[in-house]
């Protein structure tokens, strides 16, 4: 079944050669076919795609895991599905869908039957290991594909695909409770911001972790109760223990920042018996924490990655019922490396969203 008017071809942003440039010529925003979906997927006409800092490491091939070339980048894309295949029942033509990092799983492992389909080893990452939304018309698993509510504008709606999902996964991952405290690492940028957001909605008190004027004015805005500036602090471990309201620290600490430093300091101002959930995935780094004070103080450290579809399905009902306002700003899909050159030098605040009809 599919709707008229699919076009042969379309724009879309390609990477062809990975490997540390971040020059003007790294992204190509050329014309390419459309694909047409398999039995079990969906063809999404996309209108509007977030930009996350994982497509910058998609780009610059920083990671362990190499990235399939040429690529399409990007995983949170909203659009409109205009084609289905003949297996897919549950998602109609017309219906407002996106196109998140988990393109799809294999849906019958133990990690899938288990609701942590991020883990299934067969999972399809979109703008990574097959083609994601930086395009006008992409694919993904009709399973996979997120059901967005109709009232969602699409435009603001993108980056909850992946921002969103991931840090309300993280916040329940930490678990904070109402009325406790959680500092967020990196609160400035895309998944920070969203992070603000969530954490607030869910009743938590915000210790928000940047740096510089423009982010600070951003996550008090956004209703962080205090800021510490990473780039001024004198003592940051001493700083964030004392924004919490009993000076022991706070009981979550979410970290997504890109650097290996605040990965480091993150359990020695975490309170005792508290949760430290790593995040954000800044290249070759490690994570060391000193044993005894770990055990003696009863610090969780781990590790949280997106969401699940329930997860995805939840944190996009947080966006409907008008609890997440994160701001973004929006320029066309052939600007896309602009926008990576503002974000490897640490310059945007919020999220930006690129329009694929420009
Ligand atoms: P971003 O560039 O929008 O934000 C990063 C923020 O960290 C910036 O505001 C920057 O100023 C801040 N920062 C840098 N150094 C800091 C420090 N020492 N202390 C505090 N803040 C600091 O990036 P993003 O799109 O929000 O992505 C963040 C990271 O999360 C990336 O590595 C991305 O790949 C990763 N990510 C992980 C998952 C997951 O499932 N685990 C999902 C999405 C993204
Ligand atoms: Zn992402």
């Amino acid at each position: 079944m599919s709707a008229p008017h699919i076009p042969q071809e379309q724009y879309a942003a390609v990477v062809e050669k990975t490997g540390g440039q971040s020059g003007a010529k790294a992204v190509l925003y050329k014309k390419i076919p459309v694909q047409k979906p398999g039995p079990d997927e969906v063809l999404v006409n996309v209108k509007y795609s977030g930009v996350c800092h994982t497509d910058l490491h998609a780009m610059l091939g920083d990671w362990p895991i190499p990235a399939k070339l040429p690529l399409v980048g990007g995983h949170e894309g909203a659009g409109i599905v205009v084609a289905r295949g003949e297996l897919v029942k549950d998602v109609q033509i017309g219906d407002h869908a996106g196109i998140k990092w988990l393109n799809g799983s294999c849906l019958s492992c133990s990690y899938c039957n288990n609701m942590d389909e991020p883990l299934c080893g067969e999972a399809l990452l979109s703008g990574y290991t097959v083609d994601g939304s930086f395009q006008q018309y992409a694919i993904a698993k009709a399973a996979h594909v997120a059901r967005i509510p109709r009232e969602c504008d699409l435009e603001a709606v993108a980056p909850v695909l992946c921002a969103g999902i991931t840090v309300y996964k993280g916040l329940k991952e930490s678990g904070a409770k109402p009325g406790q405290s959680v500092a967020i690492v990196g609160a400035g940028g895309g998944l920070g911001t969203f992070a603000i957001q969530y954490a607030k909605a869910m009743g938590l008190n915000v210790i928000a972790i940047d740096g510089g004027a423009e982010k600070k004015g951003v996550c008090e805005k956004l209703g962080a109760s205090t800021f510490v500036d990473f780039q001024s602090s004198k003592d940051l471990v001493a700083e964030v223990r004392a924004a919490s309201s009993d000076r022991l620290g706070p009981h979550a600490v979410l970290l997504v920042a890109v650097h290996e430093k605040p990965f480091q300091q993150a359990t020695r101002y975490v309170r005792a018996r508290g949760t430290v959930v790593c995040i954000g995935l800044p290249a070759n780094a490690t994570i060391s924490a000193p044993v005894f004070d770990t055990v003696v103080r009863m610090v969780n450290i781990k590790g949280s990655y997106v969401g699940n579809r329930a997860d995805t399905a939840e944190a996009l009902e947080f966006y409907r019922r008008g609890l997440i306002k994160v701001p973004f700003k929006t320029v066309g899909l052939s600007q896309l490396q602009d926008v990576y050159k503002l974000m490897s030098e640490g310059q945007i605040a919020g999220r930006y969203v690129v329009d694929t009809s420009k």
